[in-house]
């Protein structure tokens, strides 16, 4: 964050605003990390702060320090309609366009809050006062940090902060191994060791906490797995009704995307989910190299992202959505900007 911004936002802190932090609809480590990183920093200042996620979060994210005090949408509506209208400052963490936080999104552009945006994703909207946007950044946990050091300094960094933002930046980063995992991100990473994040618990409870059925859904899902080697693409898909037969819960395909590129010669990856309740596919995109996928997602699928990493979504039938994205892909592969240059850390 720079001086500017950090001047800006301290004034803003300063009138002692009713602050809500708000991630994206179905939030990740990320976003759940950055939201209650910040959550225990602007308390520890004696603010008073709310987190709210427009939809619930997995289970193997409900242990993060404090995610016991989140409101979520669906489940407490009124609550959380009052605390929106109320609010005269409000945070919105790892987006950057309003319609990322479905259903949040009209009792957001109705609210009279000064907006402040800290993200990572590419092309930001203009909602925010102020708007602290980097996407070189490993994450929204390691902006996260900078602006508490920027407001503050490296002391305010606790246990239960130095815990999130660990979450975050591990999960983001898929275990420090994505491109934009930097010198800097690991220096980051150090600091809150040293503040106490415990690598091996966090790592452990975050990705060694999958139930039997998940597990054998992942078995099914790889079972099924199609490779095109001609396009380097490696796709999955998962019915609604295997999602029933393996007891679905949130955050149980999670991941599923990534095992695509463990293809030695994969470049490029997707997942489609059928999600019967809000009558779409999800879809998830993840590229090895230089293939931007943001661009795919934008494309092609209504959505955005990263290059290595982007979704989307797709109102038609799954099986139609499939045969779609087999007819757009030889296009998207041979659009004069598929292979983006990489960004220099
Ligand atoms: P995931 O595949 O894990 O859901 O998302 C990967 C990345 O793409 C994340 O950074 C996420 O913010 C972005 N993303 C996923 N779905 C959408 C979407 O529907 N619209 C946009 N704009 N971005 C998305
Ligand atoms: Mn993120």
């Amino acid at each position: 964050m720079n001086i500017q911004d950090s001047k800006s936002l301290q004034a803003l802190l300063d009138t002692k605003p009713v602050i809500t932090i708000i991630p994206h609809t179905s939030p990740d480590g990320d976003a759940i990390g950055s939201s209650l990183g910040l959550y225990h920093f602007l308390r520890n200042q004696g603010h008073d702060v709310q987190v709210i996620t427009p939809t619930d979060f997995p289970d193997f994210l409900k242990w993060v320090p404090a995610a016991q005090d989140i409101l979520i949408y669906p489940n407490e509506e009124r609550k959380v309609e009052q605390r929106i209208a109320n609010s005269t400052l409000i945070f919105t963490l790892d987006f950057n366009n309003l319609l990322r936080a479905k259903p949040l999104t009209p009792l957001l552009e109705q609210s009279g809050a000064d907006f402040v945006m800290i993200d990572h994703h590419q092309q930001p909207d203009t909602y925010a006062k102020i708007t602290y946007s980097d996407d070189k950044a490993s994450s929204t946990c390691e902006l996260i940090y900078k602006t508490i050091v920027s407001l503050s300094s490296v002391e305010a960094i606790n246990y239960e902060i130095a815990t999130c933002l660990y979450t975050g930046i591990m999960t983001d980063t898929g275990g420090f191994r994505y491109s934009l995992t930097s010198a800097e991100t690991h220096r980051i990473v150090a600091t809150l060791l040293e503040k106490g994040a415990d690598c091996t618990k966090i790592s452990s409870q975050v990705l060694d906490s999958y139930s039997i059925d998940r597990l054998l859904l992942l078995g099914h899902v790889l079972n099924d797995l199609t490779y095109l080697e001609q396009y380097r693409t490696a796709y999955m898909y998962i019915s609604s009704k295997t999602l029933k037969q393996f007891n679905f819960r949130k955050g149980d395909t999670e991941g599923f995307v990534n095992y695509g590129l463990r293809i030695k010669e994969a470049e490029l990856a997707a997942i489609f989910i059928e999600n019967e309740e809000d009558k779409l596919i999800k879809i998830s995109f993840r590229s090895k190299t230089n293939l931007d996928v943001n661009l795919l997602a934008r494309t092609y699928f209504n959505g955005g992202g990263h290059i290595n990493a982007a979704g989307g979504s797709s109102h038609i039938s799954l099986e139609d959505t499939l045969k779609y994205f087999l007819e757009v892909l030889p296009k998207f592969l041979s659009l004069p900007n598929a292979y983006q240059s990489m960004p220099t850390i």
